[in-house]
């Protein structure tokens, strides 16, 4: 085992070899042995405490803890436990789940026949979006693979679990990814998301017991039980055990997916690993965890990227796309892209979120083509203040939360536009950097 100083990477160090998505290739790195590990030398409850050690926070946006999600699954009831495997990455900014799946699928099959275990579940689906179409086909692969070497079906290495695994392709709709429109979308139906409590680990899919974590947190699992909670949980901050898969895109000089400790500077990533803002240009912005992720302006990038800290820095870890703008954004035009995003993916279910989305869109829009008048910015604050945590899901939150943080860090390039019909970024540099 190598200590958390020698440690570059744990997911990315599989993408480093073409062969380690093959069965063969992931065997002859050691594949599979975490779960004969988990299967033969313990107890499901030892696999929950390994991981609640191990400090691993779901990475699929909302950062809670692993562990403690799988205690809530009744061990008693009678009902079938479920094991849901989020691959829906939606989140605009955000493409890391791709890479696990195309480039080491089996340590997302190995996670999942880890954490099916581990909740007394006999089946599980992965639901992939259904622009992932190379994944799926990779994937179905990898599970076929893994049927044939004995890993998954009956009598799984010789024990007596049982596990089957299907993978499931959504239709594209972003509101499938909020884990209870999953829920729904899996069942047959439209993906309205549905109101919690009863949250899934209860009451979930075919209202019986259900996990669903995000791809890059069940790729985790194989590590931990590996090396041991304690050993993932060092490799962090406190509270934020292990690494992370950063997606890094924008204005910078090389936009890709890094794999860093889990608080590293955001700065860092940006500058370091990224290559630093394009063209010799200057930052302007930053968006942490994907477009719903409240904005940092230049001078709050200075801090560590992980749940805590973003938050503390009022913002959020989220899904971990950090959007870089440059100084020649329009911060205007890219609060429309964002809006646009939102106010079309809305389910409709809940008017704050149904009527606000495009109303906040329609009035950026508004100042964006000089038809606003003043009263606009306190009057988009007031709406998407007046939406935030009032509706089912958190798309609502998402639609409101750019608003907030764009108007309130970036009001004087609204003020200009709504004077003087035009964008002051495009007169002090003559062009705008395209934020789409
Ligand atoms: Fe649908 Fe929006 Fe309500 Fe979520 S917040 S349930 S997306 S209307």
């Amino acid at each position: 085992m190598n200590s958390p100083s020698e440690v570059r990477a744990l997911i990315a160090s599989y993408w480093e070899d073409p062969a380690a998505a093959s069965l063969a290739g992931y065997l002859a790195r050691g594949g599979y042995e975490a779960a004969r590990k988990a299967l033969t030398e313990m107890k499901p409850e030892d696999v929950i405490e390994e991981v609640k050690r191990a400090n691993l926070r779901g990475r699929g946006g909302a950062g809670f803890p692993a562990g403690l999600k799988w205690s809530f699954v009744p061990r008693t009831s009678p009902k079938p436990k479920y094991l849901v495997v989020n691959a829906d990455e939606s989140e605009p900014g955000t493409f890391k789940d791709k890479y696990v799946m195309l480039r080491s699928p089996h340590l997302l099959i190995e996670g999942s026949i880890i954490t099916a275990y581990a909740i007394d579940a006999h089946v599980a689906y992965i639901y992939i979006r259904g622009e992932y179409d190379v994944c799926r086909v990779r994937l179905e692969e990898a599970l076929r693979e893994a049927y044939e070497a004995g890993f998954l079906g009956k009598g799984i290495l010789g024990t007596g679990y049982d596990l089957d695994i299907y993978v499931h392709k959504g239709a594209g709709a972003y509101i499938a990814g909020e884990e209870t429109g999953l829920l729904e979308s899996l069942e047959g139906k439209r993906a309205y998301p549905r109101i919690k409590p009863p949250f899934p680990a209860t009451v979930g899919l075919f209202r019986c017991p259900t996990v669903i974590n995000n791809v890059e947190t069940i790729a985790y699992v194989p590590f931990i039980i590996r090396h041991g909670g304690a050993w993932f949980a060092s490799l962090g901050t406190e509270r934020n055990g292990g690494f992370k898969l950063y997606c890094v895109s924008g204005h910078v000089q090389r936009p890709g997916v890094y794999e860093l400790p889990m608080g590293t500077p955001l700065r860092t990533i940006i500058e370091t690993y990224a290559g630093g803002v394009w063209r010799g240009r200057r930052l302007k912005a930053v968006i942490p965890g994907g477009s719903s992720a409240p904005v940092l302006r230049a001078d709050e990038v200075d801090v560590p990227a992980d749940f805590d800290a973003l938050a503390k820095a009022g913002s959020m870890l989220g899904s971990a796309g950090i959007i870089v703008m440059d100084e020649m954004t329009c911060m205007v035009r890219a609060l429309e892209v964002i809006a646009d995003f939102y106010a079309d993916e809305s389910c409709g279910q809940c008017t704050p979120c149904r009527e606000g989305a495009p109303w906040l869109l329609e009035m950026v829009q508004d100042i964006l083509h000089g038809r606003a008048d003043p009263s606009y910015p306190d009057l988009m604050l007031q709406i998407a203040q007046n939406i935030l945590g009032r509706t089912i899901c958190a798309l609502g939150d998402a639609a409101a939360l750019p608003v907030l943080s764009f108007v309130r860090k970036f009001r004087p390039e609204f003020d200009y536009h709504i004077e003087h019909k035009r964008c002051d970024v495009e007169e002090r540099y003559g062009e705008v950097s395209n934020p789409d």
